[in-house]
């Protein structure tokens, strides 16, 4: 029998009480023998994740040279998880020493970022009498910071099988110089995905706070319609985004893998949540769209020159100075005369646009140059956008009705996705009337 990789994030882990209901999912049925597990999150809105009091630890440690004011917090954390689980024998106090020692020696904001994960293993693995493998001693980084698969699935195959059950840390590994390396944040959906293709699993079930995909962002929709069945390809466009339940990169180890991915609610373990399927496994399902994901920030710099596209070179005479930069671009739609490049603003502070406009008008010579700030994205996915007439009248239309101005269109090639550009102002407004466009079900909104 395969086994079914378990992957539970911070909104799942927060205090014992959460973490004995995770306990209980795990020993419901023995085909779960590998999880991996975020660090706390949230107990209560206004609450502090744990990891975003590890980076608070490591600027203290930096700018004063011990981290004991804010470590206190994370000790006091710990300790109560410990005694609600009631593990009165485990030497938590010790574990947490050790631990802010090497903070304050160690100076590296990844590893006092990956302790979190660390110590959260530690515990459930005691509390549920599974093995601990630390996640340093098998996902291995390459020097270009890529994951090396060649040295990782094996050694992770390996020490997996040795055990009846295991407790893996997500979010970290070690890089090529032996030192402690995270993911971007929301990593420990990649580690999971990771492990499930090293161990060849039948499923990997990431259990969060929500019973599955939602077509919207439940905060800017009440209850919005769930997704049953997903594929890969559109589960990667709304998680790059925006939809964090998931992060975008977690889909590529399983996919390898032929792995489907199932998106599981810890606080209702029978609900039948959201399956994630390869392109060959899916079926198209009957919704035109299947969800609405976005992001805010963008700024798009526009260039209009005649003749455009008989310059040869023009592109990428532009694209060569975001490159001495290195800054990537979102998007880039074209015509004939002219060329739009968006790019998340927080690459471009520090007056760091003007520097760029300046070698841009250097390198092509545009007519005119113009640029928009404090864009938002929305981006509208679904495999049935490609075969359905009308889809992108009607989105356009809901736009025009809710009075939203749209200053930017963008069609990917696959034909699974339009992407508009709005005022950051209008992204909620944007994301309620399209998501009320095409699911009838009426929801409140907030
Ligand atoms: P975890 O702690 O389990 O990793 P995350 O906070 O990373 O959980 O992701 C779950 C959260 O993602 C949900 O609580 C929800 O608020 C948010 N979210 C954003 N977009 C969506 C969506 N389309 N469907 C479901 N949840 C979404
Ligand atoms: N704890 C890490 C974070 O908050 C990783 C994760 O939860 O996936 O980003
Ligand atoms: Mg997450």
């Amino acid at each position: 029998m395969k086994p079914i990789v378990c992957k539970f994030g911070g909104s799942s882990l927060a205090d014992g009480t959460n973490i004995l209901k995770v306990c209980d999912i795990l020993k419901s049925n023995p085909q779960r023998k590998y999880v991996v597990v975020s660090a706390p999150g949230k107990r209560f809105s206004g609450d502090i994740k744990v990891t975003d009091l590890l980076y608070q630890c490591f600027r203290e440690a930096t700018e004063k040279g011990d981290c004991s004011e804010t470590f206190s917090k994370i000790r006091k954390r710990f300790t109560s998880i410990v005694e609600e689980l009631g593990m009165n024998g485990f030497d938590i106090a010790s574990i947490l020493d050790e631990t802010e020692k090497q903070i304050d020696e160690q100076r590296s904001a990844d590893f006092t970022a990956s302790r979190g994960e660390y110590l959260n293993a530690r515990i459930i693995a005691a509390k549920l009498g599974w093995t601990f493998i630390d996640a340093k001693d098998i996902i291995f980084f390459k020097e270009n910071g890529t994951l090396d698969e060649a040295r990782s699935y094996p050694e992770i195959d390996r020490r997996l099988k040795e055990c009846a059950g295991a407790v893996i840390p997500g979010f970290y590994g070690t890089d090529s110089e032996g030192k402690i390396r995270t993911f971007s944040r929301g990593g420990s959906d990649i580690s999971g995905s990771i492990v499930a293709r090293a161990v060849n699993a039948e499923l990997y079930e990431n259990w969060t706070d929500v019973s599955g995909f939602l077509a919207c962002d439940p905060r800017i929709v009440n209850s919005p319609e769930k997704i049953e069945v997903i594929s890969f390809k559109e589960l990667r466009e709304l998680s790059y985004m925006g939809a964090n339940v998931l992060h975008a990169d977690s889909i590529f180890p399983v996919r390898k893998g032929d792995i489907p991915i199932k998106i599981k609610n810890t606080f209702r373990p029978e609900d039948a949540g959201t399956l994630i399927l390869p392109s060959k496994k899916y079926v198209l399902q009957g919704n035109i769209v299947t969800g609405i994901a976005g992001k805010k920030d963008f700024t798009v710099i526009f260039l209009e020159k005649s003749m455009m596209n008989g310059e040869i070179g023009f592109a990428r005479r532009v694209l060569s100075v975001l490159e001495k930069h290195k800054i990537c671009f979102e998007h880039m739609p074209s015509g004939i005369d002219t060329l739009s490049l968006v790019i998340e603003s927080r690459y471009l502070s520090g007056g760091l646009l003007d520097v760029l406009l300046e070698e841009i008008k250097e390198a092509v010579h545009p007519d005119y140059i113009r640029v928009l700030e404090n864009i938002a994205l929305v981006a509208t996915v679904g495999h049935g956008m490609a075969s359905s007439i009308g889809t992108s009248a009607k989105l356009f239309r809901a736009l025009s009705d809710a009075e939203i101005n749209v200053r930017l269109i963008d069609q990917g090639s696959s034909e699974l996705n339009i992407i508009v550009g709005i005022d950051n102002d209008d992204y909620e407004k944007c994301v309620r009337a399209i998501y009320h466009a095409f699911f009838s079900k009426k929801s409140e909104e907030k």
